[in-house]
């Protein structure tokens, strides 16, 4: 197990006395950042048999116990993901009233259930089958139902020594106060752009810089985008979007066909895409700096001196509450229609 190179300090710094790690801890930070492969990583360490003495040294890789956990078939680990195919629940088919904590998870993306939790506690408390230690890694943590997060707390008053609990999570606001108040927080930031594009052009991605910008810096959500071959769409959306103002209707036509012809590019995505433009919009407007769409700086400069930072803001707003519905729109139509609509008053708003 290889960590990325934006982690090594933060797994130094963590395994400085690998002795005393707290029994639960909470790897948080921004999606696309590789902290599951880091949980992975520590999991292996903590229950190699021949792990160095070395401060900051990894599983060795070769013992029996790292076989196994390799192989997925580690007695003294468990992995606690969503089931597949255990949907998150119908609430997004009501419209707009969809709680956000429902509606912002990725399609497929279900519940941890309360029963994976509690299956924990024979595992927790019958005792480790190789007298040592035992490793319970649960992603994304946020993804407990509540009455799973209150299984866990119990497990958590008074784990057995040897015990370690890793929790992963991208939206860790959303675990309970009394969870979080029982793990100590690891924080993940976003690596430093040089390492994170030398990365992604050893993976033999190209347009590394234009592509890590969009992803907010995330150089696994880069990676993956292009993938997909995301970047020609992508690039597409903004070149509509920093086009002289159109009408609304010839707006949303451009949008439609351009989810018919990109592969992979699909509504959630159109509404992110033009969300990020919005608030660089306003960024560029109230701070001078952008976050996203630096190659394009001339263009948002030009379009953001029409438009009033506070028309921005609340259009950026909108686009939060309709990314909400995005996934089952009623008519498609007449969803991008409005969108352009929002985005071109936000637009014509003055100064
Ligand atoms: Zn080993």
């Amino acid at each position: 197990m290889k960590l990325f190179d934006w982690q090594q300090a933060l797994w130094q710094q963590l395994l400085a006395d690998s002795e005393k790690l707290p029994h639960a801890l909470l790897l948080a930070g921004p999606e696309g950042l590789g902290k599951l492969a880091f949980a992975h990583a520590l999991a292996a360490r903590l229950l190699c048999e021949e792990a160095t003495k070395e401060v900051g040294g990894m599983a060795c890789g070769k013992c029996s116990s790292c076989i196994w956990l390799v192989s997925g078939n580690h007695p003294d680990f468990r992995l606690i993901q969503p089931e597949e195919g255990e949907e998150a629940g119908g609430a997004e088919e009501s419209g707009e009233s969809v709680p956000i904590q429902a509606s912002a998870r990725k399609p497929g993306q279900g519940h941890i259930r309360v029963d994976q939790i509690r299956a924990l506690e024979d595992f927790v408390f019958v005792g480790s089958h190789r007298q040592g230690k035992r490793v319970a890694l649960i992603s994304p943590a946020e993804l407990m139902n509540p009455a799973g997060a209150n299984a866990l707390l119990k497990i958590l008053e008074e784990p057995p020594a040897g015990v370690y609990f890793i929790l992963v999570s991208s939206h860790w606001r959303r675990l309970l106060p009394t969870v979080l108040s029982r793990c100590r927080s690891v924080v993940f930031g976003r690596p430093d752009p040089v390492s994170a594009e030398r990365w992604l052009v050893e993976q033999g991605v190209s347009a590394a810089a234009e592509l890590l910008q969009l992803a907010g810096g995330a150089p696994l959500v880069a990676a993956d985008w292009a993938e997909q071959g995301r970047l020609d769409g992508y690039r597409k959306v903004i070149e509509a979007l920093a086009e002289k103002p159109v009408d609304p209707v010839a707006m949303a036509a451009k949008w439609a066909t351009l989810l018919k012809a990109e592969q992979g590019f699909t509504l959630p995505q159109l509404v992110e895409a033009v969300q990020k433009w919005v608030l660089d919009l306003a960024m560029i407007k109230i701070a001078g700096c952008c976050r996203y769409h630096e190659a394009w700086r001339v263009m948002l400069e030009r379009l953001a001196a029409k438009a009033s930072a506070s028309a921005l803001m609340a259009c950026y707003n909108d686009l939060l509450r309709i990314r909400a519905v995005a996934r089952h729109p009623l008519n498609t139509q007449l969803f991008l229609e409005d969108m352009a609509a929002r985005y071109l008053r936000a637009l014509a708003t003055g100064r």
